[in-house]
């Protein structure tokens, strides 16, 4: 395990727990050893399986089935299972954490993390709740990589009375794994993720099964023909059931007030179809096009056509399958 950071200077947390060792949390560890930021890391999973493919790929020293010993003497405890479990972990930790210990997490809605877990950190213990805007369709502790939050986004949102030197701590260990850092409101974080990653979830998740439950289209049909725009929607509805049930069970709000909104844009749209107003259709679909080089240029994808990917193997109508591998 590596003890000092690039600089030279030491690390910055003495013992990190990671509690859940999938995409997230293997990812973590590979961005802490890259920079020789933890001088310890352990873990907690569920399964044995998990416990012990960390132990093999040294993502950890140490991995506990019991989430209460994994956060003994720890400085910097990380959440990382799917967030419709926080609140009993946070319950389970809470009495065994050490004192001025920080507690974070990777949760990709923010107010129900509030909700569910400050309630259970003791005095002393400084809570500060975190989401990497980085992922991929992979889950489990083989699919982390020490790059995934290299110039993304890690939002923060402390709340109200949360310690200042935590916060900023906690910033400097985002900003040396790789990530930009900004802070927000919990609340209006999770107005952003709704309209940026949720409902465009949903909205992959949706057409997947709307194709796939088409009568007068088989099902190797659409995988063969799947280039035309519906292999992308694949990718991401291909992302983990468990992690998104409980994003849109814990941001319904916000989720409801996009959807809205998605539904009313898309009526319009189908309105200039139904009547044949090509110049709304051209002035929608250009204003779309513009969005995609603003993200382009802010450096949050690649300007290669198609994604960069090189295109593989001719398409033999073969059904696939769209499993991510674990
Ligand atoms: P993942 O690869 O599926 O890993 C989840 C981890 O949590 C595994 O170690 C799993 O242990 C453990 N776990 C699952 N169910 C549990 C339970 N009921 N009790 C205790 N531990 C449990 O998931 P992930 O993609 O890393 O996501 C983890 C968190 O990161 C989620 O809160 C998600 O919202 C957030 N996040 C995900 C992404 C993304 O793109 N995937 C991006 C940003 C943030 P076992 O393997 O032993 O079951």
């Amino acid at each position: 395990m590596t003890s000092a950071n690039a600089s030279g200077s030491g690390p910055m947390f003495k013992r990190v727990a990671l509690i859940g060792m999938g995409l997230i949390g293997s990812s973590i560890s590979h961005a802490l050893r890259r920079g020789g930021l933890a001088g310890e890391i352990v873990g907690h999973a569920r399964t044995a399986e998990t416990r012990a493919t960390a132990l093999r790929l040294g993502l950890v020293t140490a991995a506990y089935r019991s989430a209460t010993k994994a956060v003994v003497g720890a400085d910097l405890v990380i959440l990382c299972s799917p967030v419709g479990v926080y609140g009993a972990i946070a319950a389970e930790i809470g009495p065994h954490l050490a004192g001025g210990a920080i507690v974070t997490d990777v949760g990709s809605v923010k107010a129900a993390v509030v909700r569910d877990v400050a309630p259970h950190m003791p005095a002393g213990v400084h809570f500060v709740p975190g989401h990497p805007i980085a992922g991929t369709e992979y889950s489990g502790p083989e699919s982390g990589f020490a790059t995934l939050f290299d110039n993304r986004w890690c939002v923060l949102t402390p709340p109200t009375g949360t310690d200042q030197a935590a916060v900023q701590r906690l910033r400097a260990l985002w900003e040396a794994m790789g990530s930009n850092v900004e802070v927000m409101s919990p609340e209006h974080h999770d107005l952003v993720l709704a309209i940026t990653s949720h409902v465009p979830h949903l909205i992959a998740f949706n057409i997947v099964n709307t194709a796939a439950h088409l009568e007068r289209v088989t099902d190797s049909e659409v995988i063969k023909f799947s280039a035309g725009g519906f292999r992308d929607f694949t990718r991401i509805a291909a992302s983990d059931p468990t992690m998104w049930r409980d994003v849109f069970l814990n941001n319904r709000e916000a989720v409801i007030e996009m959807l809205g909104r998605f539904a009313e844009d898309l009526a319009h749209l189908q309105r200039a179809i139904r009547f044949g107003e090509g110049e709304t259709l051209y002035r929608q679909f250009s204003e779309a096009r513009e969005i995609r080089k603003g993200v382009i240029q802010a450096g949050q994808d690649t300007a290669a056509p198609n994604f960069g990917r090189a295109d593989g193997p001719a398409v033999t109508g073969a059904p696939t399958s769209v499993e991510p591998k674990r």
